[in-house]
Protein backbone atom coordinates (compact mmCIF):
# COMPACT_ATOMS: atom_id res chain seq x y z
CA UNK A 1 0.00 0.00 0.00
CA UNK A 2 0.93 3.79 -0.51
CA UNK A 3 1.97 5.65 2.28
CA UNK A 4 -0.51 8.54 3.02
CA UNK A 5 -0.19 11.46 6.04
CA UNK A 6 -2.84 10.90 8.35
CA UNK A 7 -4.30 12.22 11.66
CA UNK A 8 -3.12 10.54 14.86
CA UNK A 9 -6.13 9.25 15.75
CA UNK A 10 -6.51 7.16 12.64
CA UNK A 11 -3.49 5.75 12.87
CA UNK A 12 -4.35 2.95 15.06
CA UNK A 13 -2.70 -0.77 14.25
CA UNK A 14 -1.10 1.19 11.31
CA UNK A 15 2.49 1.03 10.54
CA UNK A 16 4.66 3.68 10.56
CA UNK A 17 6.30 3.88 7.47
CA UNK A 18 9.24 6.28 8.40
CA UNK A 19 11.25 6.75 11.37
CA UNK A 20 9.63 9.25 13.91
CA UNK A 21 12.21 11.42 14.87
CA UNK A 22 11.45 13.76 18.32
CA UNK A 23 11.26 17.23 17.35
CA UNK A 24 11.04 18.27 20.78
CA UNK A 25 12.46 16.77 24.05
CA UNK A 26 10.44 15.31 26.68
CA UNK A 27 9.51 16.51 29.13
CA UNK A 28 10.48 20.00 27.29
CA UNK A 29 11.37 22.08 30.20
CA UNK A 30 12.46 20.82 34.00
CA UNK A 31 8.94 20.68 35.79
CA UNK A 32 7.85 19.10 39.05
CA UNK A 33 6.71 15.81 40.07
CA UNK A 34 4.82 16.89 42.73
CA UNK A 35 2.40 19.41 44.31
CA UNK A 36 4.61 20.97 46.75
CA UNK A 37 6.96 23.78 47.05
CA UNK A 38 10.21 24.83 45.00
CA UNK A 39 12.90 25.28 47.04
CA UNK A 40 16.57 25.71 47.26
CA UNK A 41 17.46 22.26 49.05
CA UNK A 42 20.10 24.60 51.09
CA UNK A 43 17.80 26.36 52.37
CA UNK A 44 15.64 24.09 54.37
CA UNK A 45 18.84 21.51 55.28
CA UNK A 46 17.83 22.33 59.00
CA UNK A 47 13.64 21.68 58.09
CA UNK A 48 11.79 22.60 59.66
CA UNK A 49 12.05 26.04 58.33
CA UNK A 50 9.59 28.32 57.42
CA UNK A 51 9.77 30.52 54.05
CA UNK A 52 7.95 33.04 52.53
CA UNK A 53 5.79 31.83 49.62
CA UNK A 54 6.99 34.74 46.77
CA UNK A 55 5.05 33.14 43.74
CA UNK A 56 2.09 30.25 42.99
CA UNK A 57 3.07 28.25 39.63
CA UNK A 58 0.11 26.29 38.25
CA UNK A 59 0.73 23.40 35.86
CA UNK A 60 0.96 25.69 32.52
CA UNK A 61 2.30 29.31 33.62
CA UNK A 62 4.24 29.98 30.94
CA UNK A 63 6.18 32.90 32.59
CA UNK A 64 7.71 31.59 35.69
CA UNK A 65 10.06 34.15 37.66
CA UNK A 66 13.21 32.99 39.20
CA UNK A 67 13.13 31.66 42.94
CA UNK A 68 15.08 34.16 45.15
CA UNK A 69 17.04 32.38 48.19
CA UNK A 70 15.42 31.99 51.27
CA UNK A 71 12.24 31.60 49.49
CA UNK A 72 9.66 28.88 48.49
CA UNK A 73 7.43 29.26 45.06
CA UNK A 74 4.07 27.00 45.79
CA UNK A 75 4.40 24.55 42.68
CA UNK A 76 1.62 21.87 41.02
CA UNK A 77 2.96 18.55 39.40
CA UNK A 78 3.74 19.01 35.42
CA UNK A 79 4.55 23.22 36.64
CA UNK A 80 7.91 24.48 35.36
CA UNK A 81 10.53 24.68 38.06
CA UNK A 82 11.45 28.54 38.79
CA UNK A 83 15.09 29.32 37.26
CA UNK A 84 17.06 28.58 40.73
CA UNK A 85 15.18 26.21 42.49
CA UNK A 86 16.58 23.08 42.44
CA UNK A 87 14.27 20.59 44.56
CA UNK A 88 10.36 20.31 45.14
CA UNK A 89 9.20 19.47 48.79
CA UNK A 90 5.61 17.40 48.42
CA UNK A 91 2.43 19.38 49.99
CA UNK A 92 1.96 16.74 52.63
CA UNK A 93 5.61 17.32 54.14
CA UNK A 94 4.19 20.81 54.55
CA UNK A 95 1.88 23.12 56.46
CA UNK A 96 0.42 23.96 53.25
CA UNK A 97 0.89 27.55 53.80
CA UNK A 98 0.24 30.21 50.70
CA UNK A 99 2.26 33.41 52.23
CA UNK A 100 4.53 31.42 54.51
CA UNK A 101 5.16 27.76 54.43
CA UNK A 102 6.82 25.58 57.12
CA UNK A 103 8.45 22.80 55.33
CA UNK A 104 9.37 19.76 57.54
CA UNK A 105 11.80 18.03 55.95
CA UNK A 106 14.83 18.57 54.09
CA UNK A 107 15.34 17.31 50.35
CA UNK A 108 18.23 16.51 48.64
CA UNK A 109 19.06 18.61 45.42
CA UNK A 110 17.01 17.08 42.81
CA UNK A 111 14.45 15.65 44.37
CA UNK A 112 10.87 15.25 42.70
CA UNK A 113 12.12 17.09 39.92
CA UNK A 114 11.66 15.94 36.08
CA UNK A 115 14.37 17.21 34.17
CA UNK A 116 14.25 17.94 30.43
CA UNK A 117 14.78 15.08 27.84
CA UNK A 118 14.57 12.38 30.74
CA UNK A 119 12.34 10.74 28.75
CA UNK A 120 13.14 11.92 24.97
CA UNK A 121 16.11 13.59 23.98
CA UNK A 122 15.08 16.43 20.81
CA UNK A 123 16.15 14.36 17.69
CA UNK A 124 16.14 10.90 18.86
CA UNK A 125 14.77 8.35 16.61
CA UNK A 126 11.55 7.62 18.84
CA UNK A 127 9.97 4.62 16.86
CA UNK A 128 11.38 3.13 13.58
CA UNK A 129 9.69 2.52 10.53
CA UNK A 130 7.53 -0.53 10.74
CA UNK A 131 6.57 -0.02 14.08
CA UNK A 132 3.11 -1.10 14.67
CA UNK A 133 0.87 1.70 16.36
CA UNK A 134 -0.89 0.84 18.98
CA UNK A 135 -2.07 3.15 21.94
CA UNK A 136 1.25 3.65 23.49
CA UNK A 137 3.02 4.60 20.87
CA UNK A 138 0.03 6.83 19.29
CA UNK A 139 0.67 8.66 22.90
CA UNK A 140 4.14 8.92 22.47
CA UNK A 141 3.43 10.66 19.47
CA UNK A 142 1.15 12.88 20.55
CA UNK A 143 3.24 13.94 23.21
CA UNK A 144 6.38 15.04 21.00
CA UNK A 145 3.72 17.09 18.90
CA UNK A 146 3.08 15.07 15.83
CA UNK A 147 -0.21 15.90 14.17
CA UNK A 148 0.26 13.56 11.19
CA UNK A 149 1.99 10.67 10.64
CA UNK A 150 3.25 8.76 7.30
CA UNK A 151 1.62 5.36 7.23
CA UNK A 152 0.49 2.80 4.80
CA UNK A 153 -2.57 3.51 4.29
CA UNK A 154 -5.52 0.51 4.93
CA UNK A 155 -6.43 -1.85 1.51
CA UNK A 156 -10.21 -0.76 0.21
CA UNK A 157 -12.24 -4.30 0.00
CA UNK A 158 -14.95 -4.63 -2.13
CA UNK A 159 -16.83 -7.85 -0.16
CA UNK A 160 -19.39 -9.25 -2.65
CA UNK A 161 -21.42 -12.29 -1.34
CA UNK A 162 -23.08 -14.44 -4.31
CA UNK A 163 -26.09 -17.03 -4.05
CA UNK A 164 -29.74 -17.14 -5.81
CA UNK A 165 -30.62 -18.82 -2.55
CA UNK A 166 -29.41 -15.49 -0.11
CA UNK A 167 -31.84 -13.58 1.62
CA UNK A 168 -31.18 -10.02 3.50
CA UNK A 169 -31.24 -11.17 7.48
CA UNK A 170 -33.90 -9.36 8.91
CA UNK A 171 -36.44 -10.90 5.92
CA UNK A 172 -38.76 -13.19 5.98
CA UNK A 173 -37.18 -17.05 4.46
CA UNK A 174 -38.82 -19.25 1.90
CA UNK A 175 -38.18 -22.66 1.97
CA UNK A 176 -34.67 -22.87 0.10
CA UNK A 177 -33.80 -19.68 0.99
CA UNK A 178 -30.71 -19.07 3.75
CA UNK A 179 -29.92 -15.75 5.37
CA UNK A 180 -26.34 -14.07 3.80
CA UNK A 181 -23.99 -14.38 6.46
CA UNK A 182 -20.27 -14.52 4.77
CA UNK A 183 -20.63 -10.89 3.58
CA UNK A 184 -20.74 -9.92 7.22
CA UNK A 185 -18.21 -12.15 8.36
CA UNK A 186 -16.01 -11.52 5.94
CA UNK A 187 -16.12 -7.80 6.09
CA UNK A 188 -15.91 -7.73 9.50
CA UNK A 189 -12.56 -9.72 9.40
CA UNK A 190 -11.05 -6.91 6.74
CA UNK A 191 -11.42 -4.29 9.19
CA UNK A 192 -10.11 -6.32 12.31
CA UNK A 193 -6.97 -6.95 10.32
CA UNK A 194 -7.06 -3.20 9.65
CA UNK A 195 -8.85 -3.50 6.22
CA UNK A 196 -11.31 -0.95 5.24
CA UNK A 197 -14.27 -3.06 3.93
CA UNK A 198 -17.34 -1.44 1.67
CA UNK A 199 -20.06 -4.68 1.98
CA UNK A 200 -21.97 -4.71 -1.25
CA UNK A 201 -25.38 -6.15 -1.74
CA UNK A 202 -25.03 -9.85 -2.83
CA UNK A 203 -25.99 -11.08 -6.24
CA UNK A 204 -27.91 -13.84 -7.38
CA UNK A 205 -25.67 -16.94 -9.35
CA UNK A 206 -25.80 -14.10 -12.26
CA UNK A 207 -22.84 -12.83 -14.28
CA UNK A 208 -24.28 -9.56 -15.17
CA UNK A 209 -25.70 -8.70 -12.13
CA UNK A 210 -22.40 -10.01 -10.71
CA UNK A 211 -20.11 -6.95 -13.33
CA UNK A 212 -23.06 -4.20 -12.49
CA UNK A 213 -22.43 -4.77 -8.65
CA UNK A 214 -18.78 -4.06 -8.77
CA UNK A 215 -18.66 -1.86 -11.41
CA UNK A 216 -19.69 1.62 -9.70
CA UNK A 217 -16.87 0.52 -7.27
CA UNK A 218 -13.53 -0.71 -8.75
CA UNK A 219 -12.25 3.03 -9.29
CA UNK A 220 -11.79 3.01 -5.54
CA UNK A 221 -10.69 -0.45 -4.71
CA UNK A 222 -7.52 -2.55 -3.95
CA UNK A 223 -9.11 -5.53 -3.39
CA UNK A 224 -12.12 -7.36 -4.85
CA UNK A 225 -13.48 -10.35 -1.96
CA UNK A 226 -16.36 -12.59 -3.31
CA UNK A 227 -17.76 -15.66 -1.95
CA UNK A 228 -19.35 -18.68 -3.66
CA UNK A 229 -19.82 -19.49 -7.07
CA UNK A 230 -16.14 -21.35 -7.50
CA UNK A 231 -16.78 -24.68 -7.34
CA UNK A 232 -17.41 -26.99 -9.80
CA UNK A 233 -21.18 -26.68 -10.00
CA UNK A 234 -23.26 -25.65 -12.52
CA UNK A 235 -24.02 -22.16 -11.66
CA UNK A 236 -20.66 -20.72 -10.44
CA UNK A 237 -21.35 -16.98 -11.13
CA UNK A 238 -17.45 -15.97 -9.81
CA UNK A 239 -16.19 -18.58 -12.33
CA UNK A 240 -18.11 -17.45 -15.25
CA UNK A 241 -17.79 -13.65 -14.47
CA UNK A 242 -13.98 -13.60 -14.05
CA UNK A 243 -12.95 -16.66 -16.15
CA UNK A 244 -10.08 -15.65 -19.23
CA UNK A 245 -10.53 -11.75 -17.34
CA UNK A 246 -7.39 -12.35 -15.47
CA UNK A 247 -8.33 -14.31 -12.58
CA UNK A 248 -7.07 -17.92 -12.32
CA UNK A 249 -9.48 -20.58 -10.47
CA UNK A 250 -7.67 -23.97 -9.31
CA UNK A 251 -7.88 -26.20 -6.03
CA UNK A 252 -5.85 -26.07 -3.02
CA UNK A 253 -5.25 -28.95 -0.93
CA UNK A 254 -6.81 -27.63 2.01
CA UNK A 255 -9.97 -29.06 3.67
CA UNK A 256 -12.35 -27.10 4.15
CA UNK A 257 -11.79 -24.16 1.20
CA UNK A 258 -10.46 -26.25 -1.46
CA UNK A 259 -11.78 -24.02 -4.75
CA UNK A 260 -10.00 -20.94 -5.24
CA UNK A 261 -9.50 -18.27 -7.17
CA UNK A 262 -7.20 -15.26 -7.58
CA UNK A 263 -5.88 -13.05 -9.47
CA UNK A 264 -6.10 -8.92 -10.90
CA UNK A 265 -9.56 -7.59 -12.57
CA UNK A 266 -8.87 -4.30 -14.53
CA UNK A 267 -6.28 -3.67 -11.82
CA UNK A 268 -7.76 -4.68 -9.19
CA UNK A 269 -6.41 -7.23 -7.02
CA UNK A 270 -9.23 -10.26 -6.68
CA UNK A 271 -9.58 -13.50 -4.50
CA UNK A 272 -12.52 -15.63 -4.57
CA UNK A 273 -13.09 -17.07 -1.32
CA UNK A 274 -15.81 -21.15 -1.79
CA UNK A 275 -19.06 -19.93 -0.56
CA UNK A 276 -19.53 -22.90 2.28
CA UNK A 277 -19.38 -19.90 5.59
CA UNK A 278 -15.86 -22.10 7.41
CA UNK A 279 -14.86 -22.28 3.99
CA UNK A 280 -14.76 -19.08 3.23
CA UNK A 281 -13.44 -18.12 6.63
CA UNK A 282 -10.98 -20.07 6.96
CA UNK A 283 -9.29 -19.56 3.69
CA UNK A 284 -9.83 -15.92 4.85
CA UNK A 285 -7.53 -16.55 8.11
CA UNK A 286 -5.12 -18.27 5.77
CA UNK A 287 -4.52 -16.92 2.67
CA UNK A 288 -6.37 -13.03 3.12
CA UNK A 289 -5.56 -11.66 6.03
CA UNK A 290 -1.88 -12.53 6.15
CA UNK A 291 -1.71 -10.73 2.61
CA UNK A 292 -3.95 -7.47 4.05
CA UNK A 293 -1.45 -7.16 6.99
CA UNK A 294 1.91 -7.45 4.80
CA UNK A 295 0.28 -5.01 2.20
CA UNK A 296 0.06 -2.51 5.28
CA UNK A 297 3.85 -3.33 5.98
CA UNK A 298 3.75 -5.43 9.16
CA UNK A 299 6.45 -7.35 10.29
CA UNK A 300 4.67 -9.82 11.55
CA UNK A 301 1.25 -11.14 9.79
CA UNK A 302 0.64 -14.97 11.14
CA UNK A 303 -1.48 -15.50 13.74
CA UNK A 304 0.64 -16.56 17.17
CA UNK A 305 0.70 -20.44 17.13
CA UNK A 306 1.47 -22.71 19.85
CA UNK A 307 1.20 -26.84 20.06
CA UNK A 308 -1.25 -28.03 22.12
CA UNK A 309 -2.54 -32.15 23.05
CA UNK A 310 -5.48 -33.07 21.26
CA UNK A 311 -8.60 -34.03 24.37
CA UNK A 312 -10.28 -36.17 21.65
CA UNK A 313 -8.96 -37.96 18.18
CA UNK A 314 -9.53 -36.20 15.12
CA UNK A 315 -9.19 -38.08 11.03
CA UNK A 316 -8.16 -35.98 8.25
CA UNK A 317 -7.66 -36.81 4.23
CA UNK A 318 -4.74 -37.80 2.77
CA UNK A 319 -2.89 -35.37 0.92
CA UNK A 320 -4.54 -32.29 2.47
CA UNK A 321 -3.66 -29.61 5.45
CA UNK A 322 -7.00 -29.97 7.46
CA UNK A 323 -7.95 -26.86 9.59
CA UNK A 324 -10.43 -28.09 12.01
CA UNK A 325 -11.91 -25.78 14.32
CA UNK A 326 -10.87 -25.90 18.31
CA UNK A 327 -11.10 -24.47 21.84
CA UNK A 328 -7.89 -23.90 23.59
CA UNK A 329 -7.51 -23.27 27.17
CA UNK A 330 -4.38 -20.99 28.14
CA UNK A 331 -5.11 -22.04 31.72
CA UNK A 332 -5.44 -25.93 30.81
CA UNK A 333 -2.12 -27.50 30.52
CA UNK A 334 -1.83 -27.06 26.88
CA UNK A 335 -4.58 -28.72 25.22
CA UNK A 336 -6.78 -28.54 22.70
CA UNK A 337 -10.61 -29.49 22.14
CA UNK A 338 -11.80 -30.37 18.66
CA UNK A 339 -15.12 -27.72 18.39
CA UNK A 340 -17.46 -29.94 15.62
CA UNK A 341 -16.71 -32.02 12.72
CA UNK A 342 -15.08 -31.42 9.35
CA UNK A 343 -18.06 -30.28 7.84
CA UNK A 344 -17.64 -26.72 5.99
CA UNK A 345 -21.27 -25.80 6.87
CA UNK A 346 -20.81 -26.08 10.45
CA UNK A 347 -20.60 -21.88 11.14
CA UNK A 348 -21.62 -22.55 15.19
CA UNK A 349 -18.43 -24.65 15.94
CA UNK A 350 -16.48 -22.07 14.38
CA UNK A 351 -18.16 -19.39 16.46
CA UNK A 352 -17.69 -21.46 19.50
CA UNK A 353 -13.77 -22.00 18.73
CA UNK A 354 -10.75 -19.72 19.47
CA UNK A 355 -8.10 -21.17 17.57
CA UNK A 356 -7.37 -23.55 14.16
CA UNK A 357 -5.99 -27.15 14.26
CA UNK A 358 -3.49 -27.72 11.53
CA UNK A 359 -3.35 -31.23 10.45
CA UNK A 360 -0.79 -32.07 8.07
CA UNK A 361 -1.21 -33.08 4.15
CA UNK A 362 0.23 -36.50 5.77
CA UNK A 363 -1.54 -37.72 8.74
CA UNK A 364 -5.02 -39.27 8.73
CA UNK A 365 -5.33 -40.20 12.38
CA UNK A 366 -3.93 -38.21 15.23
CA UNK A 367 -5.29 -40.11 18.03
CA UNK A 368 -6.00 -37.93 21.66
CA UNK A 369 -3.19 -36.96 23.12
CA UNK A 370 -1.42 -35.96 19.54
CA UNK A 371 0.59 -32.91 19.43
CA UNK A 372 -0.62 -30.25 16.78
CA UNK A 373 -0.72 -26.87 15.81
CA UNK A 374 -2.50 -24.68 16.76
CA UNK A 375 -3.36 -20.68 15.58
CA UNK A 376 -4.95 -18.81 17.40
CA UNK A 377 -7.82 -16.56 16.77
CA UNK A 378 -7.37 -13.81 18.60
P1 LIG B 1 -21.12 -22.11 -3.34
O1 LIG B 1 -19.66 -22.00 -3.07
O2 LIG B 1 -21.70 -20.91 -3.96
O3 LIG B 1 -21.43 -23.36 -4.08
O4 LIG B 1 -21.81 -22.25 -1.90
C1 LIG B 1 -21.51 -23.32 -1.05
C2 LIG B 1 -22.46 -23.35 0.12
O5 LIG B 1 -22.28 -22.18 0.87
C3 LIG B 1 -23.93 -23.39 -0.25
O6 LIG B 1 -24.59 -24.21 0.69
C4 LIG B 1 -24.36 -21.96 -0.12
O7 LIG B 1 -25.73 -21.82 0.14
C5 LIG B 1 -23.51 -21.47 1.02
N1 LIG B 1 -23.26 -20.06 0.89
C6 LIG B 1 -22.68 -19.46 -0.18
N2 LIG B 1 -22.59 -18.14 -0.01
C7 LIG B 1 -23.11 -17.88 1.22
C8 LIG B 1 -23.29 -16.69 1.96
N3 LIG B 1 -22.92 -15.51 1.49
N4 LIG B 1 -23.87 -16.78 3.17
C9 LIG B 1 -24.24 -17.98 3.66
N5 LIG B 1 -24.09 -19.13 3.01
C10 LIG B 1 -23.53 -19.10 1.79
MG1 LIG C 1 -23.40 -20.31 -4.62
Amino acid sequence: MPVDRLPLASCLGLVLAEDAVAPISLPPFDNSAMDGYAVRAADVAAAPVELPVADDIPAGKTDVVPLEPGTAHRIMTGAPMPPGADAVIQVELTDAGTSRVTLNASVPAGQNVRRTADDVRAGATVLSAGTVLRPAQLGLLAALGFAELPVRRRPRVLVLSTGSELVEPGQPLLPGQIYESNGLMLATAVREAGGEATLLRFVPDDAAEFHAALAPHLGSADVILTSGGVSAGAYEVVKDAFTGRGVEFTRVAMQPGGPQGAGTYEGVAVVTLPGNPVSAQVSFEVFVRPALLASMGHPVVERHTAQAALTSAITSPKGKTQFRRGAYDPESNEVVTPVGGPGSHLLSALALSNCLIEVPEDATDLPAGSKVTIRMLW
